[in-house]
């Protein structure tokens, strides 16, 4: 069975003369979502689909409330959640249907089926299969429950987000510490500015700025935005915008440096761009990201914190491809063991991982602010150690 009303089901059993018509007739004058809507409601699970059924179906099915999961599905066409997490489709089907590499398994060739009409998938590699929700248990590895909280989140978060971050980055330019400070850390050009969509969050602002938008204040405190207390969550931090969160780096010594909205901190940074090339440069750091990028290295990516977690790992590992470890060279050799550690696991996946040689207590930021060029990173990058 999918998912519908019994009402819906009924229709389908026993459509009525004529039906085609008007189907034809109400997609072609509504929007994108009642087009989804019909076609999920006119899918027959006889038409030969049945491996796509999706798994929330089968799970659970007293217990769920049907009509909240499939408002929740409508809600996220799955190509709009697919492409949110950087799935890009390969080549074009029959019937409107996309081929990609699944981002499920460690793919070499297209073998991801994608039927946006019907908001299902499945992979002919690994055999999984089903809807978005199937898709963000798989994907996220969380249980169905878990799933349906994250893509509730997502729904709500991403629009909100977008608003945010363009608050953040009028901010910036007018706030001359802002200024000073990206400057200090070696960020220059307006490309990389522009480029990572860096904002600045000031003494506050954002709250009032939000609530005027109409969004409620349960929503900001509930997305980390406010404090309890009320008050903006990032003050005087750099603000960079990451898939679904934010990253705020303080500009001040005395409060705690690193700042995340509660949640996931997502996959490698900007890896849609990294991905096509060869050879992709790994560092720990935004502002390592961005000095990199800055001298003119487009093939590099970030994993914030020298700790990948299951999808950065995974996105490493998607192609064949080298990968230079750029992580700091602390003096306590944390950041090189880590580097050490990767390096291993990635060879045992088949990428080849080599270890960039930064001069002793630098990460790749302080060695371009305190003098180093585009030529002596490469000479690093020549340099490189398995
Ligand atoms: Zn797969």
């Amino acid at each position: 069975m999918l998912p519908g009303s019994g009402a819906r089901t009924r229709f389908l059993q026993h459509p009525p003369l004529g039906t085609e018509t008007i189907v034809q007739r109400v997609v072609l004058a509504e929007d994108d979502s009642s087009r989804r809507t019909l076609f999920a409601i006119t899918h027959h699970p006889r038409l030969g689909f049945r491996r796509f059924l999706p798994h929330a179906v089968t799970r659970g099915e007293e217990s769920m409330n049907r009509k909240a999961l499939d408002e929740l599905k409508q809600q996220i066409p799955l190509l709009d959640y697919l492409k949110a997490q950087e799935w890009r489709p390969a080549r074009a089907l029959s019937g409107g249907r996309w081929m990609g590499l699944c981002p499920l398994h460690t793919d070499h060739k297209p073998s991801f089926l994608v039927d946006p009409h019907k908001s299902l998938f499945y992979c002919y590699g690994c055999g999984r299969g089903g809807d978005v929700i199937r898709f963000a248990e798989l994907y996220h590895q969380v249980n169905f429950p878990q799933a349906l909280t994250l893509l509730r989140e997502w729904c709500g978060l991403a629009p909100l987000l977008h608003a945010v971050v363009e608050f953040y980055r009028l901010q910036l330019h007018r706030r001359n510490e802002a200024v000073v400070y990206l400057d200090q850390r070696g960020i220059h050009s307006g490309e990389v500015i522009e480029h990572m969509r860096i904002g600045y969050a000031a003494c506050g602002g954002l709250r009032s700025w939000l609530t005027q938008l109409g969004y409620p204040a349960s929503i900001l405190r509930s997305a980390g935005l406010v404090t309890e207390a009320g008050y903006d969550s990032y003050i005087r931090r750099i603000v960079f915008p990451l898939e679904s969160n934010l990253y705020g780096r303080s500009i001040r010594s005395a409060t705690p440096p690193h700042r995340f909205l509660p949640g996931s901190k997502g996959g490698l940074y900007l890896w849609e761009q990294a991905r096509r090339y060869s050879e992709v440069i790994l560092v720990e750091g935004l502002f390592d990201y961005a000095v990199v990028w800055q001298a003119g290295f487009r093939n590099v990516t970030c994993s914030l914190g020298n700790h990948l977690n299951a999808r950065q790992f995974q996105q490493l590992c998607d192609g064949p491809r080298t990968v230079y470890l750029a992580f700091d060279s602390d003096t306590n050799g944390s950041g090189q063991s880590a580097a050490q550690s990767m390096a291993r696991r990635l060879c045992a996946q088949g990428v080849s991982a080599r270890r960039v040689p930064l001069p002793d207590g630098h990460d790749p930021n302080s060695f371009f602010v305190q003098g180093g060029d585009a030529p002596q990173f490469q000479r690093l990058l020549e340099a490189t150690r398995p």
